[in-house]
């Protein structure tokens, strides 16, 4: 193993070393894939869809082409369309508001708690309460997101949810493992969506999506869904769209699937040695109700760019999750939001820094981080 001294510098993603690791069972698994030749709809689909249904603690996973699609989904299953607003935060990735749109439909934004970067239940009941009952009746869905590997607080948002009637689709896309009071991610709202996008914390070798859910009527829905909306197939009752997790993606998935926990384990590890150790930065926080599973760690920093320029001269690479918040996107401007509009969200985009924190780290490079960023951040 490298010691501190040989190390020049930690990417934040290091995809071949995660796949070196367990080669041999990724190439096994493509194999049993290419001999059986199910290509579409293998085997494997459905039993990576039991796994993570067990562990998410759900009776329903339904495999999809990507996280967007497992966000797109279940609004289409809702009959989201032109004239209808989905509630969610600024301070995302583009995908979950994007969906949103694509349907024709309006996000609406609440700002983030600035503690855990997530949906502050206050602010989503206060705009529930200024809302006039036709504008109530416009919202279809409420779509807060576990960002970072946090979930959000999902026992107000729900609280304030069912007050209205309005179903929870959780955007658990970063947060495969993550608990709140005890309940695993995507198991807590009407649906959860996750994502396989190779930087997740389960990261396939491509695109992939899956929707857990305990609802057994939208289960069968989705997968008609995801189908071009057919049951028997060349009848359509409606319209969907071809949206499946390639059984090779199924079947490569359930090989790193095995390994899950301990990654968890690894970076909830390098976090918490950056929670002891860093002295200079502004940490994360993790809430006492949540299990972070830690897809980022996210500091803070009021000279943000400067500190990034200072890593990359350092060797420890970083990046900025996420420089825009969405009511502040040039495809959103006909929304009518305006800067100062949601200052928790601005604030975040001004200031996070995201710093290395995936599994494979090696003791050695976490001690080059701390080093690195303690000096970045002395005086
Ligand atoms: C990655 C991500 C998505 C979308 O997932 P894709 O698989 O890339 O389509 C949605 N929401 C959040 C918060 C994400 O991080």
């Amino acid at each position: 193993m490298l010691n501190p001294t040989q190390i020049t510098s930690v990417p934040l993603l290091n995809v071949q070393r995660q796949t070196a690791a367990i080669r041999p069972s990724l190439d096994a698994a493509i194999s049993r894939v290419l001999d059986h030749g199910m290509f579409i709809n293998g085997p494997e689909v459905r039993e990576f869809e039991d796994s993570l249904a067990r562990y998410c603690g759900v009776q329903h996973a339904i495999a999809c082409a990507s996280g967007s699609d497992a966000i797109l989904l279940p609004l289409m299953a809702l009959g989201v369309s032109p004239g209808d607003r989905v509630i969610t935060v600024p301070f995302t990735f583009f995908a979950t508001g994007g969906c949103i749109a694509r349907l024709g439909a309006e996000p609406v934004f609440v700002d983030i708690d600035p503690a855990t970067f997530n949906m502050d239940p206050v602010a989503l009941a206060r705009h529930l309460e200024s809302l006039s009952a036709a504008d109530l009746r416009s919202i279809k869905a409420i779509l807060p997101v576990h960002l970072f590997g946090q979930c959000a607080p999902m026992d107000p948002i729900n609280e304030v949810a069912a007050r209205y009637g309005i179903p929870v689709i959780e955007d658990a896309a970063q947060a495969i493992g993550a608990e709140y009071k005890g309940h695993r991610s995507g198991s807590m709202g009407w649906c959860g969506a996750f994502s396989f996008f190779p930087s997740k914390n389960l990261g396939g070798l491509g695109d992939g999506g899956l929707i857990t859910t305990n609802d057994a009527g939208l289960a069968a829905k989705l997968r008609i869904l995801r189908e071009h909306g057919s049951e028997a197939r060349y009848y359509h009752r409606v319209v969907g769209m071809n949206s499946r997790l390639d059984t090779l993606q199924a079947a490569t998935l359930l090989a790193k699937f095995a390994h899950l926990e301990a990654w968890t384990a690894s970076r909830r590890a390098h976090a918490a040695t950056y929670l002891s150790e860093l002295r200079g930065a502004k940490l994360p926080q993790e809430s006492p109700d949540c299990f972070h599973v830690y897809n980022q760690f996210t500091i803070r920093a009021d000279d943000r760019d400067e500190l990034k320029g200072r890593l990359d001269a350092a060797g420890v690479a970083s990046a900025i999750y996420y420089p825009v918040p969405l009511h502040l996107q040039d495809c959103f401007a006909g929304l009518g939001y305006k800067p100062g509009d949601m200052p928790h969200s601005e604030a975040a985009a001004k200031s996070v820094l995201s710093i290395p924190v995936e599994a494979s780290l090696t003791d050695a490079e976490v001690a080059f981080v701390v080093e690195r960023v303690n000096a970045a951040t002395a005086g």
